[in-house]
């Protein structure tokens, strides 16, 4: 009997390879008309450039065994993300590092000044109990006023004293001048874009690839189904929607260069989108070869039932509908649920390929042992 994958984004067209491989025969569908999941690229008709359709994807990791995957199937150009901040009319560099400690504040301060500087100006809380406690102990009022209160409520649509503290854990503060976003010892962009890296993925002995096909609509009996679309909807979304944001493009094109950078987030408030994207440097080895720029204002909102879901709200009534519907998944006998979707959860790329090498790797070891078909 064959194995089924529903969605073929990262998650999909790792856990199809490792079976494809093992011999075992797969059908991979997807409803959407390409592969790649949210991760999807492809060139833009118009300008040339390589577009993150879905908004930017920059791979990062210090798993090996991750990094080591990705680099067999795409070839990996080193990409260090830098974010540039708009905030209260000036420039800044994100994530909070001592160029923006020392611009913000005007001041010329080292590392130990401006540790002893911030200490003196974070509200003493032993447990933040949400998003604006925890920026409140790092940083202090001014920084995350100006960094995190606007740019947090736009994001989430919700003032930052409803969110959990653990959103803010993503970005670090510094006390030098690393502006890298990211921490990780790999941080790389696939030269021929993710799309074309999901496609080598799934170039795999026994792996049958379906487009533009709704898992709903297969009569076929499978040996086990990995179902990465949304968990709630595999249920037929009968104890109600796990709650989404989903984001707005707004496509600008331009001469030459529009922005200078790949990101920039306008932190205030009063700017109705959260940033600015421009896609060419997100390839800084081809960027000087396009004439035009691409740019996409980013807007988040609500999701509704037709949108593409983007970011898990995890409140605690969405975690409590969260909690219903793992009891439903773990019910469910022959079916895995992974990725970002099938698991309700905000996920790296790298997690995502991590977690579904370890899915594919243990239902192989259950076939082994004769435990599984
Ligand atoms: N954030 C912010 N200001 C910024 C960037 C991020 O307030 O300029 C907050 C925001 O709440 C966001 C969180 O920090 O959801 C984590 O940032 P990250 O860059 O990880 O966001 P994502 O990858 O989710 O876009």
């Amino acid at each position: 009997m064959r194995y089924c994958v529903v969605g073929a984004g990262l998650s999909g067209a790792v856990i199809a390879r490792s079976l494809g491989e093992a011999g075992h025969k797969v059908l991979v569908v997807d409803e959407r008309s390409h592969l790649g999941g949210n991760c999807h690229s492809a060139r833009d008709p118009e300008t040339g450039v390589m577009t993150h359709i879905y908004g930017p994807h920059i791979f990062h990791t210090s798993n090996e065994r991750v990094w080591s995957y990705v680099t067999r199937f795409a070839e990996m150009r080193p990409y260090n993300h830098r974010v540039v901040a708009v905030a209260k009319s000036g420039v800044y560099s994100l994530p909070l590092n001592l160029m923006t400690i020392n611009q913000f504040f005007k001041r010329c301060m080292g590392p130990a000044e401006a540790r002893a500087f911030i200490a003196s100006k974070v509200r003493k809380i032993e447990e933040p109990r949400n998003f604006e406690e925890q920026a409140l102990a790092l940083m202090g009022e001014e920084l995350y006023e100006a960094f995190f209160k606007g740019y947090t409520s736009k994001q989430w649509g919700m003032s930052p004293t409803d969110l959990p503290a653990s959103v803010l854990k993503r970005l670090p503060a510094r006390f030098d001048y690393n502006d890298s976003y990211f921490a990780h010892h790999y941080q790389a962009i696939p030269s021929g874009g993710y799309t074309a890296m999901a496609e080598n993925i799934l170039r795999a002995p026994n792996v049958e690839v379906r487009l533009n096909c709704r898992f709903e609509e297969l009569s076929e009996n499978f040996a086990h189904v990995f179902y990465s679309g949304p968990l709630d909807r595999f249920f037929g979304f009968r104890l109600g929607r796990l709650g989404y944001r989903t984001l707005d493009f707004e496509r600008m094109i331009d001469k030459g260069d529009f922005q200078g950078a790949a990101v920039i987030n306008y932190c205030d408030a009063d700017v109705p989108f959260t940033r600015i994207t421009e896609h060419k440097y997100f390839a800084p080895w081809e960027k000087d070869n396009f004439d035009m720029t691409l740019c996409y204002r980013e807007y988040s909102r609500a999701a509704g039932a037709q949108d593409i879901p983007y970011y898990p709200i995890r409140l605690a009534n969405e975690q409590k509908l969260l909690r219903s519907y793992i009891e439903l998944a773990q019910a469910t006998e022959k079916v895995s649920f992974v990725g970002r979707l099938g698991t309700y959860r905000y996920l790296d790329m790298d997690v995502t390929i991590e977690e579904a090498l370890a899915a594919s790797d243990r239902l192989l070891e259950l076939i082994a042992r004769g435990e599984a078909p």
